[in-house]
């Protein structure tokens, strides 16, 4: 709750602070027990650093983080290595985040080691039981990375992220450097998965499509800050926004075909230098005075949809 990261920019190394890039600015949310949210929006809107920051891999500046009550910004290093375990990330690019030097075997083994948990025998077992998990063949524990297909490689990821039995797994973009007939596929998986596992997802995406399949409810990011947040069906059936709606009106399997593209002026400004007021007000038509000046809190309106919009005040 009211997370913030904002950085200090410099010129050069020893001179001072001539500017902020304010990358998470003000976020609020909450995730249940067994449910998916999806955060949505452009590169640079903020998703992945409020992912890093709620699973620690980041400072905050400001704000609140609590996990099955506690609060996780004043933890003790100890404390928070007991929490990180309930804790789990599935990264873009599985390729990046896999030793290419280890058997995926010991890749999936290394947790377990850090954790102190099991015998040599017990943690070979876990390893085939995961590749059973994620529908990999048993015998691709012997194997290296750069002998899978970017699929296959997923799926290690997937594994890798289950071993320790986390609460939350927080999946950043997991199927967005994949084919797309492959990005079924592991939707599926993480979707089998968590029913399995009584998984809890924050599903982050910048493929509309891909978080209204997998989405209980969805937030959408602007500028560092939610700009709406609802579930599944009431955003992409009634979308408040203005920038909602122009997100959606751009994909035509969502917007259908009754609805009109909506074609947004100028681009993204730039988190170093945000516009006044409602960061998006340079680029909305719906735009009043009075968005230029003051911040639209994220509120509730009639439908139990939250959006942050001068129009429902
Ligand atoms: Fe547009 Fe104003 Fe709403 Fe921002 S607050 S989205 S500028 S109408
Ligand atoms: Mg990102």
């Amino acid at each position: 709750s009211g997370l913030k990261k904002h950085y200090p920019i410099k010129k050069g190394v020893f001179s001072s602070t001539v500017g902020t890039v304010k990358a998470v600015d003000g976020v609020s949310f909450s995730i249940q027990r067994g449910e998916t949210l999806g955060i949505v929006g452009e590169s640079g809107c903020g998703k992945s650093t409020t992912a890093r920051l709620v699973i620690r891999l980041l400072q905050e500046t400001e704000g609140s983080i609590r996990f099955g009550g506690k609060e996780l910004t004043s933890l003790a290093p100890s404390e928070l290595r007991a929490v990180r375990r309930d804790m789990q990330m599935i990264f873009q690019d599985p390729y990046a985040s896999l030793h290419p030097r280890w058997t995926i075997e010991r890749t999936l083994i290394e947790p377990m080691l850090v954790y102190g948990i099991g015998s040599r025998g017990e943690q070979r077992d876990r390893v085939l039981e995961l590749l059973d998990n994620v529908g990999l063949n048993r015998s691709y524990a012997k194997r290296y990375p750069h002998e899978f297909s970017g699929g296959q490689r997923q799926r290690i990821g997937i594994a890798r992220a289950l071993v320790l039995q986390p609460q939350l797994i927080i999946a950043d973009e997991p199927v967005s450097a994949l084919d797309i007939s492959i990005q079924a596929q592991v939707i599926n998986l993480l979707q089998d998965l968590q029913e399995q596992y009584k998984l809890t997802y924050m599903f982050i995406s910048h493929d509309l499509s891909v978080v209204r399949h997998i989405s209980d409810r969805v937030a959408v990011m602007y500028l560092g800050r939610i700009v709406e947040l609802a579930e599944k069906e009431k955003l992409f059936e009634t979308p408040l926004h203005p920038y909602t709606q122009a997100l959606m009106s751009a994909v035509p399997e969502v917007a259908g075909d009754k609805k009109e593209r909506i074609i947004l002026r100028g681009d993204v400004p730039s988190p170093a230098k945000p516009p006044s007021g409602c960061t998006f007000h340079t680029r909305c038509a719906s735009c009043m005075d009075v968005c230029k000046t003051d911040i639209p809190p994220l509120k509730e309106v009639g439908s139990g949809q939250l959006v942050a919009c001068h129009l429902y005040a």
